[in-house]
């Protein structure tokens, strides 16, 4: 369920404005992961932020979409997949 502020800051500021602010988000996020990775930097108070701004974003994306049921469904069943590849993976690298 969303926040009741998140769904008034979609309501008031508009879908349009507000689905380009989540690829905004994105994108300043995208560049603090870099900076840290590419350039050492320890920058975690800055991921923090933008990671923040991301879950934030992506929470009125998916009111606006009315998708929330649908993703979480998704990530369940994506979870499992992961789980089964990575037990495959356990299997394949350990020591016999
Ligand atoms: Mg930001």
């Amino acid at each position: 369920m969303i926040d009741p502020v998140l769904k008034r800051a979609l309501k008031t500021w508009g879908e349009e404005p507000q689905m380009l602010m989540v690829v905004e988000e994105m994108s300043e996020l995208m560049k603090e992961v870099l900076k840290n990775i590419n350039r050492k930097k320890d920058n975690i108070a800055e991921i923090i932020e933008e990671t923040a701004d991301v879950e934030i974003m992506l929470a009125q994306l998916k009111e606006n979409y009315h998708i929330f049921e649908q993703v979480e469904s998704y990530k369940k069943n994506k979870i499992k997949k992961i789980e089964e590849r990575l037990n495959q993976w356990d299997k394949e690298h350990s020591a016999a």
